[in-house]
């Protein structure tokens, strides 16, 4: 008999108060008997409608049933069949908008906690290390451009079909967003390590500190590759434009993560990386970027944390679990409210910012409904730090350093629908390098998919 419970079994977590000074995990994870009650909410449904929400097709009834009897090892086998990041889209894919939102017990009450159950289960078999599939040479070698979760799955799924395959990093550390820019407390990164060590017991290649269009050039690269797939991802900054951006204690919400996240500046001095937190800062944006710099900023001092956002609180296009936490540990928002200056002092350094109030009209080519200024709204919000964190673009230096390499006007490598092509013979792109910034299982989906194409093309050759 299915349990009935109406609500998710609740995660346990870090209380607010504490957890707003330290780097530790906010949600603590489910322990055994916490995991086997939420599996048994599941209906184990005949058409599986959430799976159709998971952009990888993980089997998630079937995984959920390996739970409900205690197989937690094979649990994590199943999801890795198509997933092979489970320990990390457990804890920051948007499941609200994905696999749970089809979940059949959220018509009546919550959805089965999906992601939950996939943490879980991904944590339990780490912790059990399952061995590596076996593989099966075939002889051919890709390289892969970047180790994010659009080159890491793409890398792990050629893999399995017997490429060698070589991960070309720029940055001294493999992951991507995973660890430059989704902090500690939301993602510890020796799990990403884990994982990322997961894949090279497989056999995958990772070379860091290589940038490809400086040590080698795509071209150059696809003379002794037999293809190639693109995962360099969308971590170039954009600015509102407005006066004052370039006073000390502004920041671009890339930088500031990185120089916490990556340069662990949390840990200073242990580690050698410095950044300036005042006693009051701004966070420009609503995503889960601006979310992260704000809980950050909390971490790291500030007194007062403000999200200032252009749209209503409907439309944050954050994770409802990261606004949540945020709202718990007291971070302050200030919705339809956009800055149109950041004021300095004397010393160089932000001591204010003049804001515009602003109210939503009639919805724009995104389908949200755009914010217009209120003529006469003006006012100032005293500030000592600013975090800038409304967007990314694709990184440039491939498409600059490839001429034969097709981009749209703002930047996005153009690839054929339904293969990944690039305008390059022999060479496939995926993840924010190709839609902008999106999320962790799109550019896992990708990944996955263009790996699939390879294979179609090399085993066609
Ligand atoms: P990336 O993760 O950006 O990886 C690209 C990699 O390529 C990087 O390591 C980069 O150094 C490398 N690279 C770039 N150029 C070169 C080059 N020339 N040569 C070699 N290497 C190169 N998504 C979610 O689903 N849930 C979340 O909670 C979430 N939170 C986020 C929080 C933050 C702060 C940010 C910034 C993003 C967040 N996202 C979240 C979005 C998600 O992380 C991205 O969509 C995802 O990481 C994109 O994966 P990717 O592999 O395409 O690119
Ligand atoms: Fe289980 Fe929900 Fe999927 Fe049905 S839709 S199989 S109840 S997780």
């Amino acid at each position: 008999m299915p349990n009935m419970q109406m609500q998710k079994t609740p995660m346990p977590e870090q209380d607010p108060i504490a957890r707003g000074h330290n780097f530790q995990e906010v949600a603590l994870g489910y322990t055994a008997e916490m995991a086997v009650n939420e599996a048994n909410r599941c209906l184990n449904c005949k058409n599986m409608p959430c799976v159709s929400g998971c952009p990888v097709g993980v089997k998630i009834p079937s995984f959920i049933d390996c739970i409900k009897k205690g197989e937690f090892a094979k649990a994590y086998s199943v999801i890795r069949e198509t997933n092979s990041l489970p320990a990390i889209c457990g804890r920051v894919c948007p499941q609200e908008n994905q696999c749970e939102k089809h979940c059949v017990r959220g018509i009546k009450g919550e959805s089965v906690a999906i992601g939950r159950l996939e943490r879980f289960a991904a944590d339990e078999g780490m912790r059990a290390q399952v061995a590596p599939p076996a593989i099966q040479e075939n002889g051919k070698r890709v390289a892969v451009i970047g180790s994010g979760p659009a080159g890491l799955s793409c890398a792990g799924a050629l893999r399995q079909k017997g490429y060698a395959v070589d991960v070309f990093e720029a940055l001294h550390t493999p992951g991507g967003v995973l660890v430059y820019g989704i902090p500690e407390f939301r993602l510890p990164k020796a799990l990403v390590e884990k994982e990322i060590d997961s894949l090279r017991a497989m056999g995958v290649n990772i070379l860091v500190n290589r940038v490809v269009g400086r040590f080698a050039t795509l071209d150059e690269l696809l003379a002794t590759y037999d293809a190639a797939f693109i995962g360099s991802g969308a971590g170039l900054p954009r600015f509102q434009g407005i006066p004052g951006e370039n006073l000390g204690g502004v920041y671009s919400a890339n930088e500031f993560l990185t120089r916490i996240n990556l340069m662990k500046a949390y840990d200073f001095p242990n580690h050698l990386t410095p950044v300036r937190v005042g006693k009051r800062a701004a966070v420009i944006g609503g995503g889960n970027v601006a979310m992260d710099a704000a809980r950050c900023a909390l971490r790291m001092g500030a007194e007062e944390v403000t999200i200032v956002y252009r749209r209503g609180e409907a439309e944050l296009p954050a994770r409802a679990e990261e606004i949540h936490h945020a709202k718990e540990e007291g971070i302050r928002f200030r919705f339809l409210t956009n800055p149109t200056e950041i004021l300095g002092g004397e010393d160089g350094y932000v001591r204010a910012m003049t804001c515009v109030e602003m109210e939503l009209g009639e919805p724009d080519a995104s389908g949200r409904r755009r914010p217009i200024a209120r003529p006469g709204s003006e006012f100032t919000l005293p500030v000592d730090t600013v975090i800038v964190a409304i967007g990314n673009s694709p990184n440039p230096l491939i498409p600059q350093t490839t001429p034969a390499l097709a981009t749209q006007k703002w930047g996005g490598i153009v690839v054929e629908e339904g293969s990944l092509k690039t305008s390059v013979p022999r060479v496939y792109a995926g993840g924010d390098a190709v839609t902008g910034a999106a999320t962790v299982i799109l550019a896992m989906g990708a990944g996955k998919e263009a790996a699939e194409e390879i294979d179609k093309l090399l085993s066609e050759a």
